[in-house]
């Protein structure tokens, strides 16, 4: 569970993000939507405690995110796709963060497995991948430590068609059994066949929010 009241963040006199509130639930996926630069990473980076927000509060599995014992087993985060090491190929960056994590070794295998990356893909360098290749290597991270909430930044940037439909696929089965998924997108078609609500932004405001069913009704 994620509950999100009133974060705000202002650099210098910009206003990045303005009294947002939204919850996200055990079992449903939130579609986070809006433009570029609406405000949406920062908003996701102030829930996992990156970015310190300038007023309100943000918890997961109502602690403060920077309080949660072992955060990777509760908690999968893709929040920057291509921020791994381009230097280390994806089974060494997975095999890294397990070590970190403390999550068995058998764990990469499986999560390479879920996120389609091959032995192949997996025995390369992440320089040599493409922005899909990372962004599936990013979500195996994401769910090495088997955690019950993903908080996903544009995960689907950089996919093929057939990308994003697997993609919605597993977020649909995470969500199916009980786990709690916070997605943002720019596009509209990216979330809205996956996602049971959405929370709708713009210049850094909730613009809207409500079930899917409810809110593309009115399009
Ligand atoms: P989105 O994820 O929706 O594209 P962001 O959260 O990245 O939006 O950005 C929201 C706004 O905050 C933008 O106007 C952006 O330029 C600004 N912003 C984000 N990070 C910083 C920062 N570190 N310093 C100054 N402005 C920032
Ligand atoms: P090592 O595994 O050798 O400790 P480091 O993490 O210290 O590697 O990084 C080695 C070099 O790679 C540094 O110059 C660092 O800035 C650069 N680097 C690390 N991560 C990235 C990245 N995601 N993109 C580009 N350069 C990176």
């Amino acid at each position: 569970m994620i509950t999100v009241e009133r974060l705000s963040k202002r650099y210098g006199r910009h206003t990045a993000v303005e009294d947002v509130s939204f919850h996200c639930e055990p079992g449903t996926v939130t579609g986070f939507l809006g433009p570029n630069g609406a405000g949406k990473s920062t908003t996701m980076r102030m829930i996992c405690g990156f970015t310190p927000p300038s007023a309100g509060t943000a918890t997961v599995n109502n602690v403060d995110y920077r309080q949660l014992p072992n955060p990777g087993r509760q908690v999968g985060l893709l929040l920057d796709a291509g921020a791994q090491h381009p230097g280390r190929t994806g089974r060494e960056t997975l095999t890294l963060s397990a070590k970190i994590m403390g999550v068995p070794r058998r764990r990469v295998d499986e999560c390479l497995d879920q996120v389609g990356l091959n032995a192949v893909a997996a025995g390369r360098r992440v320089r040599a991948y493409s922005l899909g290749m990372r962004q599936r290597l990013g979500l195996a991270q994401a769910l090495l430590g088997d955690p019950r909430v993903l908080i996903l930044d544009e995960p689907a940037n950089g996919l093929d068609p057939e990308g994003i439909y697997w993609m919605r696929g597993l977020l649909r089965d995470f969500a199916d059994r009980g786990g709690t998924v916070l997605l943002s997108s720019h596009l509209l078609r990216e979330v809205e066949a996956v996602a049971d609500r959405l929370v709708v932004i713009g210049a850094g405001r909730v613009v809207a929010q409500g079930s899917r069913d409810e809110l593309l009704a009115g399009t």
